[in-house]
């Protein structure tokens, strides 16, 4: 490491975009089936449809928000298979499967799906939107029984399933998956950071490091060993940065910072990363502003940086504004 590193922490910006929650979660309302239905002639509902989309418009300022429906029409009374995914300002918002109807004027064209929209919404639009995706997600997924393979019925406004047979429960699931960025601990515009691609990416797409926590492994484990698997580098300084839910399917992306030594030669793991490579502070300043930026890398080409919805992006661009 060299003599003038200064740097082995740094923070987020801002809160990832689908981190962004306004809503009040509520857990006491999941297990009052009274409450729900006294809350329900104000409740708005979303509706999702089996590809994962919703219908929004843009608002006044430029932002968009998502095109509730009222509860009642969807009956007296939340059904089994409706999602309450929280309260606020009085009001309930629940989530359900649909598609869009021609017959109440909606039209298909305005449903959109959370990874092209989620950066445009709102705060409460966007975290209502990415909790109604990974509950219907799991919803979705899961209704025999685990342990018996009996049919399950559903508990606690959406939350939770019961197996009537052998009365196993289950919560929504959610796997925990390290991202990492990483660089040399050093300052100003000549401070390095490590990009990679994976073969599966589209040309040109590069990011930072990531992978799926193992059965009994902590978070800071992961990371070292991720990076060592898919670079062959060992990093120290393992700072956590922030977290996102990312529901395709259900993963929880847990954002860290890891220092590494950029003289050490890149061994990139075969069939997991196609190339990797340093490049300066200044390099990335101009890649998050260019949209013809040229790759410093050995493939060359358009270089495309992970979309501002991703954690990869909230933490490229905070590294890319330190001094
Ligand atoms: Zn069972």
């Amino acid at each position: 490491m060299s003599e003038k590193a200064g740097l082995r922490s740094f923070e987020l910006i801002d809160p990832p975009v689908l981190s962004r929650f306004t809503v009040d979660r509520s857990e006491p309302l999941r297990l009052d089936s009274a409450r729900q239905l006294e809350c329900w002639p104000k409740a708005r509902v979303l509706v999702v449809d089996e590809r994962g989309r919703t219908p929004m418009r843009e608002g006044a300022g430029g932002e968009w928000e998502l095109v509730t429906r009222p509860a009642t029409d969807f009956g007296p009374a939340p059904s089994p298979e409706a999602a309450l995914l929280g309260e606020q300002d009085g009001v309930a918002y629940w989530a359900v499967r649909g598609r869009p109807s021609l017959i109440d004027g909606d039209d298909p064209s305005q449903w959109y799906d959370l990874r092209t929209m989620g950066g445009k919404l709102d705060a409460t639009g966007a975290g209502l939107f990415t909790t109604a995706v990974a509950v219907l997600g799991w919803q979705a997924a899961g209704g025999f029984c685990a342990n018996c393979g009996h049919a399950t019925e559903r508990r606690n406004a959406g939350w939770a399933t019961h197996c009537p047979n052998c009365g196993r429960e289950e919560y929504p699931r959610t796997d925990p998956a390290v991202i990492c960025l990483v660089h040399d601990g050093g300052t100003g515009g000549s401070a390095q950071v490590l990009l990679a691609r994976q073969p599966v990416w589209p040309p040109g797409r590069y990011s930072v490091l990531a992978g799926f926590v193992e059965a009994g492994e902590s978070l800071e484990a992961c990371v070292m060993r991720e990076i060592e698997e898919e670079v062959g580098i060992v990093v120290s300084d393992v700072r956590y940065l922030g977290s996102q839910a990312w529901p395709f399917p259900r993963s929880l992306m847990i954002g860290f910072s890891a220092v590494g030594d950029p003289s050490v030669p890149l061994r990139p793991a075969e069939g997991e990363i196609s190339e990797a490579f340093w490049i300066t502070r200044d390099e990335l300043r101009q890649g998050l502003v260019d949209e013809d930026w040229e790759s410093p890398g050995d493939a060359g080409g358009r270089v495309l940086l992970p979309p501002s919805i991703s954690i990869a992006r909230s933490m490229l661009d905070a590294w890319a504004a330190l001094d």
